[in-house]
């Protein structure tokens, strides 16, 4: 039967449960983070991840009972404003609680809760608050004074504090993985109102004699856009580097910190709203005690009006810069998300990311010999890396080629839907490097070499199976049990499934297996889509004045319109339905007015603000749908963007506005990040590896059908289109 196990699967890479799914990968990790409780807050006004509590005549400051974001800053952009009065008779707390960055689940060794404390006046060591910290499996906890562990904290200057964790567990064994929240709350009471600012909230080992830094980062360049200016400089492979500090001046002359930068990251975007004079730039390292060196050199750079064609440029590079500077350096390929981990690549985020790069080859972000480098880097490691009957794991270690399960012991082989999402990217390469020149025909023929040996017709599991299979193990075999049932993102793994030429399975099996009429998918879809339209594969049913010819619910998320069309042109494929540009225009228009409509009023959903995909959240991964069911407020600037070839119009409305608009949060080096929910004042701090590359190669599908007509070139594509069309 399927049940909810089976949804779970299907929403697998989705990754439902993010702390079922963490947890029990955790064992596998093997690189280790810092765990920060606060560096900066994207969002104005109020920190999402807090809580603010007060009770009887004491009082905390607080926006919707979360702590209020200050923009004076130890670590620019801002800081936490702890603005109480502790009474006899009441008592306030505020906890600042960690959240969870995907990947980010193994934690360097630490010694100290460490923070930075800024007093707005002289302040009585007596009023200042207590400090604790909340754990996940009890609350047993020692609150200390935060009093005892400032020696001379002068108004007015940022104060580092570290309190032993020793102090503040009761237990002996510290496991810092567990603590969930630090704690600040009332002391002894006190007759007048105290502000402080608190910032840089993490654990960190003990206090360390390296020494300072000598070397400056090294400026590359900073250019002017619309909104912002993007400044680079020279990558720092130095662990030391904790930060890249970034300062700007309006007059050339006076700086201000404006933000700091993951040592991972060579570049900042700087969002200054269009400025009439140049804006100039400079930058520090700041190191693991917080030293700071000198500055770099200074670099300027004018803001200036743009056109939409500049703007689609501009939006479709700074996707790309995920796949290329993003990358995982000796494989070439994607990370699964940034900040996440730095060494597991997503297989099919990397198909993606592969088309994506093409476009920058086409577009002259990059050159064709940068390109030719790199596609060498990508096509040797995949030969080399970990496959499963010729089929890929859903991640590997970019290090070793080999399979990661990170969601979990089962998926530790080959995953036939990533699979084709690679293959997908991998076909359109084979058709752009169409030099004779050793390289490129090198490049040529490992793709074709590593598209032979996908065994499709072995993840069909029985010689008479209607359906393929999504994974295969080694070691558990058919254990995940997922039969790919359409309508979702997977009509590409049975269109390159009939179309391989050494490995394929009947074109009968578009039929039987995708489009099924068996009633097994039709509670497949039904569980799905939490409803019987479209569980036949066909729906029929209007929504929101548009005539839906096939899709489960009311067309379900965008990514099952971008996903499997990323290469395979819709405009040339039909089968015996409908042709699929004309499906997919109209659930990508349905998505457009649910989100006019708005029946569940989340702030600002409109023409011009829309997008329901799947995407990270205020807790986890979901698959959002233009429904009251699956709308859970918050938007994906790659819903709206990567639906440019559908709904042209409507997607650069959306561009302008995520990008004028909501970009001073959601815009940054890589692009957009991955969601925005106005609702909880709460923008994603991650870019994701599954939707970025959507917008880029997207919106080059609808300025030139490149990508489109690279993949469409292959004769074995052709070949499959023919063949699903013969079969009635
Ligand atoms: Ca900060």
């Amino acid at each position: 039967m399927i049940i909810d196990v089976e949804r779970y699967a299907l929403l697998k890479l989705k990754l439902l449960a993010a702390a079922l799914v963490f947890s029990i990968a955790a064992v596998s990790a093997q690189e280790l983070h810092d765990k920060i409780f606060f560096e900066n807050s994207l969002m104005d006004g109020n920190y999402y991840y807090s809580q603010a509590e007060y009770r009887g005549t004491s009082w905390l400051k607080n926006v919707q009972g979360k702590l209020p974001v200050a923009e004076t800053a130890f670590t620019p952009g801002n800081s936490l404003e702890l603005n109480y009065k502790s009474s006899e008779e009441g008592f306030w707390s505020a906890a600042i609680q960690y959240h969870e960055l995907r990947g980010r689940d193994a934690f360097k060794e630490a010694d100290d809760l460490s923070f930075w404390i800024y007093l707005d006046g002289a302040i009585p060591s007596d009023a200042l608050p207590l400090v604790s910290l909340s754990l996940s499996e009890s609350f047993k906890f020692e609150s200390v004074k935060l009093a005892d562990y400032i020696s001379n904290a002068s108004p007015k200057t940022w104060t580092r504090v570290r309190i032993p964790l020793s102090a503040l567990f009761k237990e002996r064994n510290k496991d810092i993985a567990k603590v969930e929240a630090v704690i600040f709350s009332q002391g002894t009471a006190f007759k007048n109102e105290v502000r402080l600012l608190i910032d840089q909230v993490e654990f960190v080992p003990g206090a360390s004699i390296m020494m300072a830094l000598e070397k400056v980062p090294q400026l590359t360049s900073a250019k002017g856009y619309e909104q912002h200016v993007d400044v680079t400089w020279q990558k720092e492979t130095n662990s030391f580097v904790k930060y890249i500090k970034i300062y700007r001046s309006l007059n050339g002359k006076d700086f201000i910190p404006v933000g700091i930068q993951y040592p991972q990251l060579s570049g900042y975007t700087d969002f200054t709203g269009p400025q009439s004079a140049p804006v100039s730039y400079k930058l520090t390292y700041i190191d693991q005690n917080y030293h700071e060196t000198n500055f770099s050199e200074v670099m300027s750079a004018n803001t200036h009006a743009m056109t939409d064609d500049e703007l689609l440029d501009m939006i479709q590079q700074s996707n790309f810069r995920y796949y290329w500077d993003g990358c995982e350096p000796n494989s070439g390929l994607a990370l699964e998300n940034i900040p996440g981990r730095t060494t597991m690549i997503a297989t099919g985020a990397s198909g993606f990311g592969i088309m994506a790069i093409i476009t920058a080859a086409k577009r002259g972000f990059i050159s064709r010999e940068q390109a030719v480098e790199r596609f060498l880097r990508i096509t040797d490691f995949l030969s080399k890396a970990d496959r499963f009957h010729g089929v890929f794991p859903h991640f590997l270690d970019g290090t070793t080629g080999k399979v990661v399960p990170f969601f979990g012991n089962r998926d530790n082989g080959g995953d036939l839907v990533e699979t084709s999402f690679l293959m997908q990217g991998l076909l359109a390469a084979r058709q752009y490097f169409n030099g004779k020149d050793t390289n490129e025909t090198q490049i040529r023929n490992t793709i074709t070499k590593l598209w032979n040996e996908v065994e499709w017709d072995w993840y069909r599991r029985t010689k008479d199976s209607d359906f393929l299979f999504w994974h295969w193990s080694p070691d558990q075999a058919w254990v995940i049990n997922h039969k790919l049932i359409g309508w979702n993102e997977t009509m590409i793994t049975y269109f390159l499934a009939i179309a391989s030429p050494t490995h394929s399975v009947p074109a009968s099996m578009y039929y039987s297996g995708w489009a099924s009429q068996s009633a097994e998918a039709a509670i497949y879809r039904a569980n799905w889509g939490q409803t019987t339209d479209g569980a036949s594969y066909i729906n029929g049913n209007t929504y929101h004045g548009i005539e839906l010819p096939v899709g489960v619910s009311n067309g379900g998320p965008l990514f099952f319109v971008h996903y499997s069309f990323l290469g395979l042109n819709p405009h040339q494929f039909n089968d015996k339905y409908v042709n699929y540009f004309e499906n997919n225009k109209r659930i990508a228009e349905i998505n457009l007015r649910y989100c006019i409509e708005n029946p569940l009023k989340h702030k600002g959903y409109g023409g011009d603000f829309w997008g329901l995909t799947a995407s990270d959240g205020v807790s986890y991964y979901t698959a959002d749908e233009p429904n009251v069911k699956g709308d859970k407020g918050k938007l994906t600037a790659t819903g709206a963007l990567a639906s440019f070839p559908y709904t042209p119009e409507a997607s650069m409305q959306a561009l302008k506005n995520y990008y004028r608009t909501y970009g001073k949060y959601l815009y940054g080096y890589y692009g957009f990040r991955d969601a925005i929910d106005l609702d909880n004042n709460w923008c994603s701090p991650i870019y994701m590896g599954l939707n970025q590359a959507p917008i880029t190669v997207m919106i080059e599908n609808y300025r030139s059908n490149l990508l489109w007509d690279l993949f469409m070139a292959n004769p074995e594509v052709q070949g499959a289109v023919k063949k699903i069309s013969s079969v009635r």
